[in-house]
């Protein structure tokens, strides 16, 4: 598209601000996406899970559909942004082991699976010993065991680089915060930044997780706190594990994903206390329950320890919408918003375009 092309500013540079703006790049928009310091929230935590399946909890109906369908738009997602970015994302098929340490856990798999496969996931159960089979390294002492074929990962801060790269190359990323929006007659005409200038735009696109612009309407995003631990293998020894383990321990969740590199990432602590900071309570209770399911992972460097606030909503769906006829937002993504990255990209840049669409909500 040639110099009159509509003009979209995009506050926030995560999973969710980075994919829309190169979604809006892409069909022809000239986008300006503005953050201080991008890809340094949630995304920079995130362990990466695509997994729609194990995601699959009770009463959230209407997110199933779209945990699935972003999951199914993911591995051309990641070949097209690998070719156009040059980078790798870490987007890897290796499937989920669900494992329960006792009785009680495996009772509440076994509920879970069933509704798995209700939903057309293949949630294959195993016996403890066939799962020791997949992944040899698993604790000896479980009570069941479920393995989600489907459920696959990609490195979010791979993801997050080379969003930027593209975004970089096409020289529209800005460095900066926006701290307020210009509006005419009720329209947003462009965002303003910290000097005081202002910069016009067709289309202000908000994506700031948590974190909210002054003077943008209210909005029910909350911050829930993870917890989230990196830890290496030594050099020369030999992977614990090949696919991603999940596991209820006394009813409590944990997770271990194995990178490509030696890493693993083992999360998440789900706090509502407003601290910013890695609770030492939180990284104890995520290194016992590791180990109760891997016990290797002892021997192991713990390399990170990072908490930063998943943006929360009240019924834990994404909140896309349209506020006047210049301003969209696209936020509380929650805990799935590196997996509904292709899909948030999408729905979100639609919106932006869906300029009849201008009621207001
Ligand atoms: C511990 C943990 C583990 C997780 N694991 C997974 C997982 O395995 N799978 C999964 O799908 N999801 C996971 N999530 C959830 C996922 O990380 C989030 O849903 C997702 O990152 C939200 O992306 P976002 O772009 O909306 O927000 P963010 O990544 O928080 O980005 C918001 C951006 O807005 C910028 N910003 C704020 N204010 C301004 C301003 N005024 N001007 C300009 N920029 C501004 C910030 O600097 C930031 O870069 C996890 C989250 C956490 C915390």
């Amino acid at each position: 598209m040639h110099g009159s092309a509509p003009s979209v500013a995009v506050v926030g540079a995560g999973v969710i601000g980075l994919s829309t703006a190169r979604e809006l790049h892409r069909r022809g928009w000239r986008v300006q996406v503005y953050d201080e310091k991008p890809a340094s929230g949630a995304s920079h935590a995130a362990a990466g899970m695509l997994a729609p399946a194990a995601e699959t909890v009770w009463d959230q109906h209407a997110l199933y559909p779209m945990l699935s369908e972003s999951a199914s738009l993911y591995p051309e997602f990641a070949a097209t942004l690998e070719q156009e970015s040059g980078r790798r994302v870490g987007y890897l098929e290796t499937g989920t082991v669900v494992v329960g340490a006792e009785a009680g856990d495996r009772a509440e798999l076994d509920e879970l699976a069933a509704l798995q496969q209700q939903l057309g996931h293949p949630a294959e159960r195993l016996t403890p010993s066939a799962a020791r089979h997949l992944e040899p390294a698993l604790a000896p002492q479980l009570a069941g065991a479920v393995h989600l074929p489907q459920d696959h990962q990609v490195n979010p801060r791979r993801l997050t680089a080379a969003l930027l790269q593209v975004l970089e190359d096409a020289r529209i990323l800005v460095r900066e915060n926006v701290t307020g929006l210009q509006t005419v007659g009720g329209r947003t005409t462009g965002v303003r930044l910290a000097g005081g200038e202002v910069r016009p735009a067709d289309q202000v696109v908000l994506c700031t997780g948590t974190a909210s612009v002054p003077g943008s309407p209210p909005s029910q995003v909350r911050p829930v706190y993870g917890d989230i631990l990196r830890l290496r293998l030594p050099a020369g020894r030999p992977r614990l594990i090949e696919r991603i383990i999940r596991g209820l321990v006394r009813g409590r969740s944990v997770y271990i994903v194995p990178r490509e590199d030696e890493e693993l990432v083992v999360g998440a602590t789900s706090r509502e206390d407003g601290d910013p900071q890695p609770s030492t309570e939180g990284v104890l209770r995520l290194l016992t329950d590791a180990r109760r399911l891997l016990p290797g992972i002892v021997d192991t460097q713990l390399v990170e320890v990072t908490a930063r606030a998943r943006p929360g909503s009240p019924d834990d769906l994404p909140v896309i919408q349209r506020h006047d006829p210049g301003l969209v937002s696209a936020n509380g993504f929650f805990r799935h918003g590196v997996l509904l990255t292709p899909w948030g990209a999408r729905e979100t840049a639609n919106l932006v375009e869906n300029t009849s669409d201008q009621e207001g909500n």
